[in-house]
């Protein structure tokens, strides 16, 4: 086999990023686009010594989970990779990927597996579920302002307002912008040159109180002719927040530090259960709020909270998970090392009169130990019950697992969108005196790899 080859292939697994995985003559390829159960022809594109890449050439026959996917851009946008699999099959495959990593990095068996893990929780309706979108605004070759979605790995916009998994209202929220542009020959930022001024349009919707938020993000202090833009966008039912961010960097981060109001308030308000949260342009703020209420009850279950614990919640962002816990817990500490983050928990939690939480800025694996160790000096009460971790893709810190473990709350609650650095850590936490007591994925994520899962963990002593 060699480069340009074409070859027929039955395609056996998913990979991680949902590429489709076969054999041939002894090699692995990874496939694109390719399901698990089709059989294709593929051209060979890189080949190494025991696996190779291959391009979708035709699908002879295709797979019984391929469904027609609602998007005709699936294929060309980077967003969805799965959307052509059946969505039955979608949570099947995230809770394969789950398991597979806790046999093959956690080094669990199979029989602790099944005993503990239940089915991934879907969604009725897996689309529209997106709060948050944002829309990279380009010029096409006739000049004119684009809006749209990066194409896979790549810079150029593919022109698409709509997209089947934001809110309807993103479409006429551009096509106002898009309009707006024109009428003022307001050229689109360019990447290459540095040149132009609008670089991507945020919006966010509030799911629960129906509040829409629109902001601009510029190359640029002020946005010309602001006030037409508002007039345009203020007659869209809901509007409550309206701004411009300012992003003169030459760089692929989307937003800058600074925000200006140009109409209404600063953020808008929406809630997760009962919990109100304040969310501005800059917030970190889950993107899926059907599927975070599944995941935090979860999460609460797991905690086993009476009312008289103390939980630490560890890399607690805006302090969503502290102040879902914190009706039914003695206390709460968040810890989290975006200081905006923090003054946004600190500010949800008064909105919310939750007076039991309490917040530190700062590396969680400094700041919880350190913490701990000045409320022991001064005689304060400083153990945790119950210590819940929602880390970024890369995990904890060992020496953050080593201080949990030190600390040996009753229950650890472990929250993550990375299963291979979970299954690294949770056989960390199980070889230290845990045991899995619950594993549950819930798809936060439709038509993507990614999943959420939330674990319960028991100290074997008790
Ligand atoms: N629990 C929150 C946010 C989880 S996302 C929620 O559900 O909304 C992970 C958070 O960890 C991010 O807010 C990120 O800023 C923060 N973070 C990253 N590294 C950290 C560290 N070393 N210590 C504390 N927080 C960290």
């Amino acid at each position: 086999m060699k480069k340009n080859d074409v070859v027929e292939v039955k395609i056996e697994d998913i990979g991680t990023s949902g590429e489709g995985i076969g054999r041939y003559e002894g090699m692995t390829l990874f496939i694109k686009d390719a399901l698990v159960g089709d059989t294709v022809k593929a051209g060979i594109m890189k080949l190494k010594k025991t696996y190779g890449y291959a391009r979708l050439i035709e699908i002879i026959e295709p797979s019984p989970d391929r469904v027609t996917p609602k998007c005709e851009l699936s294929r060309k946008c980077g967003g969805c990779q799965i959307q052509a699999l059946s969505y039955e099959r979608q949570l099947t495959f995230k809770e394969h990927k789950i398991k597979n990593n806790l046999m093959r990095i956690g080094g669990f068996t199979e029989e602790q597996i099944d005993a503990v893990m239940q089915p991934v929780i879907g969604m009725e309706n897996p689309y529209h579920y997106r709060n948050k979108a944002q829309f990279p605004i380009g010029t096409d070759k006739d000049g004119n302002p684009v809006a749209g979605f990066y194409a896979g790995r790549t810079h150029s916009i593919i022109p698409v307002t709509n997209c089947y998994l934001g809110v309807d209202v993103n479409e006429q929220i551009l096509q106002i912008v898009l309009a707006f542009l024109r009428k003022y020959q307001i050229p689109a930022y360019d990447e290459q040159t540095g040149n132009g001024i609008v670089r991507h349009v945020l919006t966010r919707y509030g799911f629960t109180t129906k509040e829409l938020m629109v902001c601009i993000v510029i190359n640029a202090d002020t946005l010309p002719h602001a006030e037409e833009l508002v007039a345009e966008l203020t007659k869209l039912e809901g509007m409550t927040s309206i701004s411009v961010n300012v992003n003169k960097k030459q760089t692929n981060v989307i937003l800058g530090d600074t925000v200006k109001t140009l109409w209404g308030k600063s953020y808008i308000t929406d809630y997760i259960g009962d919990v109100k949260y304040q969310i501005s342009p800059l917030s970190f703020y889950q993107v899926n709020p059907v599927q975070t209420k599944k995941l935090y009850q979860t999460a609460l279950e797991y905690a086993g909270l009476t009312g008289e614990e103390t939980v630490w919640d560890l890399y607690c962002g805006i302090g969503t998970i502290s102040l879902f816990l914190a009706k039914q817990a003695k206390k709460v500490y968040g810890v989290e090392i975006v200081p905006q983050a923090i003054a946004d928990a600190k500010n949800n939690a008064k909105i919310n009169g939750i007076t039991n939480a309490e917040f530190f800025v700062g590396k969680a694996e400094e700041v919880y130990p350190d913490v701990v160790r000045q409320m022991q000096e001064r005689g304060q009460q400083a153990y945790a019950d119950v210590i819940v971790v929602d880390p970024p893709r890369k995990g904890c810190e060992e020496s953050l697992l080593a201080a949990m473990v030190q600390m040996q709350p009753e229950r650890i609650v472990y929250v993550s969108c990375d299963s291979a650095t979970r299954a690294r850590d949770l056989k960390y936490l199980c070889a230290q005196g845990y045991k899995l007591e619950k594993v549950q994925g819930v798809d936060q994520f439709c038509h993507t790899v990614h999943v959420e899962t939330v674990v319960g963990l028991h100290r074997k002593d008790i």
